[in-house]
């Protein structure tokens, strides 16, 4: 495995394997990896001759007052584990080396934006789509793969590499959970003990939407409802969003029908937890 810093370098490598027509797999990642960035990396092993894996802590997709300085780095930890995976490239540039100026071309994110992470986090999405562009282009893979976890992202990067017509699959990954159903996530660790023990409620609150949905339920403000009194009554955190829409389309939805996503983004002291569940309404239930 080599640990590559400098685009330049990481374009020459690129070039060398690209000679041998050899397949790219590429996951991006801001690093301080976990079980679930493993699942990615061990599709993207299973699936290309080369796997790239990118270590980048984004300073434009984070607001201000946000976690950018306190979000976890231990870049030895990822290289071991980085290792354990069989990724044969680490990228991992400096701030500095990706963006050396300021830019002359923005990157704004229309479609898809307007709510989720999109509403909540302004500008989150445009520094999304700006580092995976340059992330694209220095690596041109021939597939990218993206956690479910982040299922908004997905479908803006689904939008991104249509519009510019970046040859490259994208390849969704199911969510990887803790054994309590606590959605692997590098910022888990700045929860508190208490909030560690209540977080499960998350995922708690999403499958019993999901059976409420399997025993018939179609009322998306009921199924809004369900989610958001369970995190009311067992956490101390604060809701930020709990919204249904369909999938991927993110649109609204008065009743259930289709590709529906039930999404969920909850405030604890130091830290905002994303979940979701993503689910096929069976029309057939109803009969
Ligand atoms: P991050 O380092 O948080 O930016 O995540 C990098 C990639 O890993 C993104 O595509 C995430 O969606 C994905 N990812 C993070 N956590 C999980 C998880 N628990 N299950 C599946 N994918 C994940």
């Amino acid at each position: 495995m080599k640990v590559i810093t400098t685009i330049r370098e990481m374009q020459f490598e690129i070039n060398r394997q690209k000679n041998q027509s050899i397949s790219i797999g590429f996951v991006p990642t801001m690093g301080f990896l976990h079980e679930g960035h493993l699942t990615l990396i061990k599709k993207a092993r299973k699936e290309n001759d080369v796997v790239v894996l990118s270590i980048f802590v984004n300073p434009l997709q984070f607001g201000p007052g946000e976690d950018y300085d306190s979000y976890p780095r231990d870049f030895e930890r990822d290289r071991a584990l980085a290792e354990s995976g069989q990724v044969d490239f680490v990228f991992f540039p400096s701030v500095e080396e990706m963006y050396p100026s300021s830019p002359s071309i923005k990157i704004t994110a229309l479609n898809r934006t307007d709510v989720l992470c999109g509403k909540s986090r302004p500008g989150h999405f445009n520094g999304v789509a700006t580092v995976l562009t340059k992330l694209f282009n220095i690596v041109r893979p021939h597939r990218a793969y993206f956690g479910l976890k982040d299922a908004q992202q997905v479908a803006v990067v689904d939008g991104l590499i249509k519009d510019f017509n970046f040859p490259i699959e994208l390849r969704p990954v199911d969510i990887i959970r803790e054994q309590d159903g606590l959605a692997k996530s590098s910022r888990n660790v700045n929860l508190l003990p208490e909030e560690r023990i209540q977080a499960p409620v998350l995922f708690n609150s999403l499958q019993t939407a999901k059976m409420s949905i399997e025993s018939g339920e179609r009322n998306t403000q009921n199924i809004i409802s369900i989610v958001s009194k369970m995190i009311t009554m067992e956490t101390n955190g604060l809701i930020d969003y709990v919204e249904v829409y369909s999938y991927p389309q993110l649109k609204p939805l008065e009743r259930l029908s289709g590709t529906v996503i039930v999404a969920i983004a909850v405030k604890f002291s130091r830290v905002r937890l994303i979940d979701n569940l993503i689910i096929e309404i069976d029309e057939g239930i109803l009969e």
